[in-house]
Parts: C-alpha cells; structure tokens; sequence
C-alpha cells in the first residue's frame, strides 16, 4: 500500500485510475473506497463510497464478507443516498450467488448530513461532478471554545451560568480531510471544508497536455485544473491519487511543478510514489530523532 505520514494523520491506500482506489486513515478508522480490497481495508470500522464505478466499489461485498469471516463485525457503508439502492441490489445479489446472508450497515446520507465516526469527529458528503452519481468527503473535528464575554470570568462563575442553563460556549469546526473521489472541476472544490482541510486528498487522471478532451468527456481533473485550484486551496498537504498506470513519478512531478510553480508543488504529495514516500518518511523519522528499527549499529555508537 501507498504511504504517507502528514501528522498527526496517516494515509495508506492503493490508487491508480481505471484499475482500483481504496484509502485509509486508520486514526478515524475511516477507509474511502474499495475498488479491490487488500487485507488492512478490513480493519476500517467506517467506509465511505464516493461513487458506483468498479475501481471504486469492486471489493465492496469482498470487504463485508471478511470483516465477518474474521470475526471483526458487520461492515459499515456510508454512501450517497441516490446509490444505496444499488448497493442494496448488489449485495441481494451476493445473497442468491452464495446462498448465505452477509449482514452488513449501510448509512445512506444526503448532501453535508453529518455522521459521527468518533468522538466530536464528522464526516460529510458533498455531491461533485462525474459520469455517475457522485460524491466527496471531509472529515471535520468539532471543538468548543468558551464565548469571548465569559473569558474572564472565573471558573465557579461559569459554573453557575452554566447550571442555570446559559450557553457559555460556541462549537466550531476544523476541517481535518477531505477526499474529492472523481470528479471534474467544479463549484465543489472550493467549498471552504475541502480547500481548507488540513489534508486534501484528490484525482488527476490526465497530466499530459494533449489530454485534455479525455479529462472532460470522463468527468475526471486535468492537471491544468488541479494547477488552477491549487492557487485557492489552503491545505497543509495535497496527495494525489489516481493517477493512470502509465505515468511515470518523475515526470508527474516535474509536470507539477511546470503547471503550479515549484512553490505550489511542494505541498502536493502522490500516494503511489513509494520511493518518493519512504525517502520522505524516513527524513521525518531522522527529524524526529527516530532511528530506523532496522538500523545496524554504526561505528559512531561503539566509540561513544
Ligand atoms: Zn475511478
Ligand atoms: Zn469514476
């Protein structure tokens, strides 16, 4: 799997276009997606479903069956409300093929209905532009904060206030990630949770210039349109995710920096570059003084 560390979350996946995405963030026990299903997809408690095409919904029964095979409990599928009919049907279907039922929870949402995965952490749909209904995700804590005029009162104060029912404290929320699934560009992409979210997680299927009618007839981002966007979107990091399997990393990263700037750049990540991802790993380790476990004593350390 795909590797990245952008803390304090990590994200693993496998993405290439047309062949199979699924993701993972195992601290919101949250997977995007399952066009395949390799075995650490098992242990998301929560799977959100962007769209219907089998590169992103393939493993979806697979993943059911599992969870329940290895005892880890029923699979939880949250979805676009305009395709749980469909999931309904497929897995009817598994039902009559195998003769046996997999029971599984599917949480059908509307447009921006928020569902808990954790403690005082929501996630939301949004509906973005393909060839098929589709949605995109964010992932979004909620804090509270003490209202501006009760900041100096002291605590027994509040207390009082509170008992009788005052509401001292504002909820607000940070936008931690937002998964776009695919999707051509569109007035989506710059709603305020997904261009602010901390990690930004997207598609470019088409980095080549003279693919640009194949982006628009499938619905899917241009490099050019990520270029553009990249200007107006606040996050730490962007991970880009499938990617087609004839793009080269070395090339994909240069074309980047030839559309965006190599300021942009820098912030964009791609999940599938592996190389590229275990030299930046093991930097973030050195950085933190971590030593890797399988480091062989060096000559520095008999001396001291
Ligand atoms: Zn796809
Ligand atoms: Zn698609």
């Amino acid at each position: 799997m795909g590797f990245l560390y952008c803390p304090p979350l990590r994200v693993f996946g496998e993405s290439i276009a047309g062949e199979a995405t699924c993701l993972q963030i195992p601290e919101f026990d949250l997977g995007f997606d399952i066009g395949n299903c390799p075995r650490m997809m098992l242990s998301c408690k929560h799977l959100a479903i962007t769209h219907g095409h089998m590169d992103h919904i393939g493993g979806l029964a697979y993943f059911c069956s599992q969870r329940r095979f290895q005892g880890m409990g029923n699979g939880r599928i949250i979805c676009d409300e305009r395709i749980a009919p469909a999931i309904k049907r497929m897995m009817d279907g598994y039902v009559d093929l195998e003769r046996q039922r997999t029971p599984y929870d599917l949480v059908a949402i509307k447009p921006d209905q928020p569902v808990e995965i954790k403690n005082n952490i929501l996630l939301r749909g949004f509906e973005t532009e393909h060839t098929c209904p589709s949605f995109g995700y964010t992932v979004s804590e909620r804090r509270t904060k003490l209202k501006q005029e009760y900041l100096d009162l002291p605590q027994e104060k509040l207390r009082e206030l509170k008992d009788r029912g005052v509401e001292i404290t504002r909820s607000f929320e940070i936008p931690l990630v937002a998964y776009t699934g695919d999707t051509a560009p569109g007035p989506h992409l710059v709603r305020e949770d997904v261009r602010k979210a901390q990690i930004l997680i997207t598609e470019c299927t088409f980095l080549e210039p003279d693919h640009k009618e194949r982006a628009r007839v499938g619905m899917h981002m241009h490099i050019d349109d990520l270029a553009e966007w990249l200007r107006v979107v606040e996050s730490q990091y962007v991970i880009l995710v499938h990617i087609s399997r004839r793009t080269d990393m070395s090339m994909a990263r240069k074309r980047i920096a030839q559309v965006a700037g190599e300021k942009l750049a820098q912030k964009v990540l791609f999940l599938m570059d592996y190389k590229g991802n275990r030299e930046r790993y093991e930097a973030q380790l050195a950085q933190a003084g971590v030593r890797k476990p399988d480091a062989e004593p060096s000559s520095d350390d008999h001396r001291a």
